[in-house]
């Protein structure tokens, strides 16, 4: 079957940043994970191997680098994908139950026009 982000996603919206909750970009130690998915738009996501660099601004800053894997969204340059990341973080913020769920709406219909066909 094809995998279906949609469902994976809208069972992940509204939760607390876990380990799927990235923004389409996951640093982990090499090895760590074998597969992982875009927390935006629930995408498996590339991963390249053993790579050698700055996983955060803070490091990159003090020109520190490290191994690690890095797994990306294939969709992470798309501009409705940088919508979703912001509308997220606003129905995180919000403490309104109705607004949040406008936002969670409005967030299913972006990748159902977009990501999982
Ligand atoms: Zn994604």
């Amino acid at each position: 079957m094809f995998f279906s982000g949609e469902t994976v996603v809208a069972k992940k919206i509204g939760r607390k940043i876990d380990g799927y909750g990235n923004r389409g970009r996951w640093s982990p130690e090499p090895g760590k994970a074998k597969t992982a998915y875009c927390g935006v738009c629930g995408k498996q996501m590339n991963v390249e191997r053993n790579v050698l660099g700055a996983t955060s601004w803070a490091e990159s800053m003090g020109h520190g680098k490290h191994f690690h894997d890095s797994f990306t969204c294939p969709n992470l340059n798309k501009k409705w994908h940088e919508k979703i990341v912001n509308l997220k973080m606003e129905a995180h913020n919000t403490v309104s139950y109705k607004i949040k769920k406008i936002l969670e709406e409005e967030i299913l219909e972006i990748l159902e026009a977009n990501a999982v066909r």
